[in-house]
């Protein structure tokens, strides 16, 4: 069985320019990995801790050297000499050395980076695909095997929130091709769209310079402009919305919530949970969302049930800030029906396995599972992988543009590819 020999890591850029870090691992089976960690800009405030110095003379305070000294003096020394493919054990001694609820003693960027990094050297190791060695991961997990396919892609077109140039409240403004067609079209018809709605957007004066995700930033009156724009370039584009694709938002919510009122640059005054749950019923008259992520507050459990039964069997109420990848608030999710649909991002827990945990239990519960990056990326593409291996139903990586992007969106063709051969 292989076993970890060398341990290095480093601070690199994220997508961003905020730095970020990744870690290396050597075999002495000759096999060596690399793996890097994202980051979030809209964090819910249950997420695993993301260690920054704080020092002001380096990168604005937000430098990562020492969750890399964590991993090259504190974690190396007590994971040379494992197996590398023992993920579980791997991950529990990474636990166990951090030692606190939130991974804020080692970072959970420090942790997930060698945890992603195991997960890499041992899928060479064993001569596996990535997806292929996280889908036998995934059963010994106890994870329902199922058919290897890619899962269908929400593209995030328009960028509001904390990724967008200020002026629109909703973070993601979401196109859903159909699940009906394979990945390569619904890559084709994400694309096709995207340039549309850059016409459009030009068309209404509208500035079209592009947020965090790759999707436009632009400077538009309110939110359902932005939807209706995606409307537009989606016939334009000679698709049909309701059939070919379908709209979907990651609100965000938390980000214009305070003290009990949601304000929204739709209407002149601040909204309460009521008065914004019936917005959401006549939002969904018009447009019918297929998809709404973080609808309310991530601390509103009663609101989230009933958005939840209101929109049950006709729209995915996601969890994103709500459940923060965290076995302990899923557990409580699912108890309460407070979300039918999960948005899974590792580094918000810290490691592959508590990662793997969290899928167990919403797939055990019904709902339905979409993966997705951060807003601050690398090219790291390990997320393009994971999600095939797990069985996701969705992936979320943004707009299909931008390299950091793209590059994951191009790694699942490749997968696409490979799996066509092999049927
Ligand atoms: C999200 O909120 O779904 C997201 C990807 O953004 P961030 O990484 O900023 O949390
Ligand atoms: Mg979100």
């Amino acid at each position: 069985m292989p076993k970890i020999t060398h341990v290095w890591s480093r601070e690199i850029l994220d997508s961003r320019g905020i730095p970020t870090m990744e870690t290396a691992l050597q075999l002495d089976d000759g096999n060596s990995a690399v793996a890097s960690v994202p980051s979030g800009a809209s964090t819910g405030s249950f997420e695993a801790h993301e260690l920054r110095d704080g020092d002001v003379k380096r990168y604005l305070g937000k430098g990562v050297l020492k969750a890399v000294a964590n991993v090259t003096t504190v974690i190396g020394p007590k994971i040379v000499g494992l197996e590398v493919a023992n993920q579980t054990a791997l991950d529990k001694t990474l636990i166990d050395l951090d030692g606190t609820a939130n991974k804020e003693k080692l970072g959970a960027n420090a942790i997930l980076s060698v945890s992603l990094a195991v997960l890499r050297a041992a899928s060479s190791s064993q001569r596996y695909p990535l997806y292929a060695w996280v889908a036998a991961l995934a059963q010994q997990f106890g994870i329902p095997p199922v058919r290897l396919k890619v899962p269908t892609p929400i593209f995030n077109m328009i960028n509001g929130g904390l990724h967008g140039a200020g002026n629109l409240d909703f973070q993601e403004f979401f196109i859903i091709p159909s699940s009906a067609v394979i990945y390569s079209r619904a890559l084709q018809i994400g694309a096709e769209i995207y340039h549309k709605i850059k016409d459009s957007l030009a068309r209404r004066g509208a500035i079209h310079s592009v947020g965090d995700e790759g999707g436009y930033a632009p400077n538009l009156f309110t939110n359902l402009d932005a939807l209706s724009i995606l409307v537009e370039a989606s016939r334009e584009s000679g698709f049909n919305v309701g059939n070919d694709l379908f709209l979907g938002l990651d609100v965000a919510a938390n980000n214009f919530y305070r003290d009990g009122k949601y304000s929204i640059r739709d209407r002149s005054a601040p909204l309460d949970r009521d008065s914004f749950l019936t917005f959401y019923n006549n939002l969904n008259d018009q447009y019918h969302l297929a998809i709404m992520e973080d609808p309310l507050f991530e601390d509103d459990w009663e609101g989230w049930s009933r958005i939840t039964a209101n929109f049950a069997g006709k729209a995915l109420i996601v969890g994103d800030d709500l459940l923060v990848t965290n076995p302990a608030r899923v557990e409580r999710g699912i108890k309460e029906k407070a979300a039918n649909a999960i948005l899974v991002k590792p580094n918000q827990i810290g490691t592959v396995s508590e990662t793997l945990q969290v899928i167990k239990m919403s797939r055990e519960a019904g709902w339905k599972i979409i993966v997705s990056h951060r807003s601050g990326e690398t090219n790291d593409t390990s997320i393009a992988d994971f999600a095939v291996g797990i069985g996701a139903d969705y992936v979320k990586f943004g707009a299909p543009a931008r390299g950091e992007r793209v590059a994951k969106y191009n790694r699942l063709l490749a997968i696409e590819t490979e799996l066509a051969a092999k049927k």
